[in-house]
């Protein structure tokens, strides 16, 4: 997964890119840029690692200009190499654009290889260069906006997408709109486009409403202007909710938090246990956890503490090292949970890997008996459209049935949220979502 953030008609563009970057960190830690563009000269400023560790003072200097656009990336398609940091920078017949790129293509592979046997060359393996070329090779259109209406009708998949020219700013959901993209109003001056809305809160801006599946946004003049270019079939992903998007953003157009409390409302009510206390896996099964609470009339503890230092690229020398580090991640308060029956919450289950741990971890505090709640369906299935699933054989629902699964992780009970569940929780029409990951109907391959 990855974000995307526009700043159109602000003198301190790059500075809201940087903040909004920040604020949307969680999409994606591998790498992150931004390129600026002062009166139709684009500089861009990118590297691995976390945003606050890339931008230093002085890049700023160089990142001049009332328009920039930034990304947080985390690998999803390409590699996990500083060429493939986004945004993307060419130089082309009509000028020079920057291109910023949130979801996966999945016909990228054919279009590279059509693209290849005309002769262009590539110098990352990231789908995103794919729409960088067939912007530039397509010389029969006269206008950057029509070059890029032929490219993106090219392209199948997931794609919020934010391209900066010399002097427009273009923001671009593909017909499906599986990756988010809002748009608001910087309160000081100019416009904010960004994949969470928790990046307004920030930079000082108002929602004003998000960019619509298959809808085009051409920023220009100092205002922007609305196209339809695709018919709309939405299919939003249902798992921002469930587990990428941060808690404070609204994401097609709910709140995350009251969403992902209201799936904990639907588990206790779909999948009541007889327990003492209610434990959250910390920080992704807290809401829902909140609302299994209070639902269910248990009490509520934060028996499970995450340390927040331990990051994701965390050396493992040796066994024992390795396995201490679900200790160094996750750490119990004993005497909360010593003779108690507890249900713990999560999110989701991808490999079973952390549920396994955590039970574990719990029965050594002396636990009487432990039942395993996810506040989403079984996951079966990897995802085409971005997020960062692996592949169809480790997912561990895939091949193990609840049962077995219970067995693995060595809980006492396990049960799942069904889709109708979800439905409940987020009050809204199923068609209008992706549930890809959980039954297996892609809408596009
Ligand atoms: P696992 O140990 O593989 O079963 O992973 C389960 C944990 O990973 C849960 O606590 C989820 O919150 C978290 N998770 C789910 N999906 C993802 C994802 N795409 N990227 C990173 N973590 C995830």
């Amino acid at each position: 997964m990855c974000s995307v953030v526009g700043i159109y008609g602000n003198e301190n563009a790059s500075k809201l890119c940087f903040y909004s970057l920040f604020s949307m960190q969680h999409r994606g830690q591998e790498a992150a840029g931004i390129s600026s563009n002062e009166n139709g000269k684009i500089k861009t400023v990118k590297d691995r690692g976390l945003v606050t560790q890339i931008f230093k003072e002085e890049h700023f200097k160089i990142l001049k200009g009332d328009t920039a656009i930034g990304h947080t990336r985390y690998s999803t398609a390409g590699d996990d190499s500083i060429l493939d940091a986004q945004p993307v920078f060419a130089r082309y017949g009509l000028g020079e654009i920057s291109i910023v790129h949130n979801g996966n293509l999945v016909n990228a592979k054919e279009i590279r290889k059509d693209l290849t046997k005309k002769g262009a060359i590539f110098q990352t393996n990231m789908d995103t260069e794919n729409i960088i070329h067939l912007i530039a090779k397509n010389y029969q259109k006269d206008t950057l906006k029509e070059r890029i209406i032929d490219a993106v009708k090219k392209i199948k998949g997931a794609f919020s997408l934010i391209v900066m020219s010399r002097s427009k700013m273009f923001a671009i959901r593909d017909p499906f709109g599986f990756r988010p993209l809002s748009i608001g109003k910087i309160k000081n001056g100019g416009y904010i486009v960004a994949s969470e809305t928790c990046a307004f809160e920030l930079v000082g801006a108002e929602f004003i409403r998000d960019v619509k599946p298959g809808e085009m946004i051409t920023f220009e003049n100092g205002e922007f202007k609305s196209e339809m270019i695709f018919n709309p079939t939405p299919k939003q992903c249902i798992f921002e909710y469930i587990y990428f998007a941060r808690p404070d953003s609204n994401v097609f157009g709910k709140n995350v938090y009251s969403t992902r409390k209201q799936m904990g409302r639907e588990l206790a009510l779909e999948l009541p246990v007889d327990a003492d206390i209610v434990i959250p896996v910390p920080d992704s099964g807290v809401a829902a956890a909140l609302g299994y609470a209070q639902e269910s009339k248990i009490p509520f503890e934060m028996a499970i503490m995450r340390n927040h230092y331990v990051g994701r690229t965390f050396i493992e020398p040796t066994q024992e090292i390795r396995n201490l580090k679900v200790k160094m991640k996750l750490s119990p308060i004993k005497h909360k949970i010593k003779d108690k029956k507890v249900v713990v919450i999560d999110d989701s289950i991808v490999r079973g890997t952390t549920s396994r741990r955590i039970v574990r971890m719990l029965r050594d505090a002396g636990a009487k008996e432990v039942h395993m709640r996810i506040a989403s369906p079984a996951t079966t299935g990897p995802c085409y459209y971005g997020v960062d699933t692996p592949t169809k054989e480790e997912l561990i629902a895939s091949k193990m049935s609840v049962d077995e699964i219970c067995n693995y992780i060595e809980a006492d009970t396990l049960a799942y949220l069904s889709i109708n569940g979800i439905i409940k929780a987020i009050k809204d029409k199923k068609e209008n979502y992706c549930f890809a990951c959980f039954d297996g109907n892609y809408p596009v391959l």
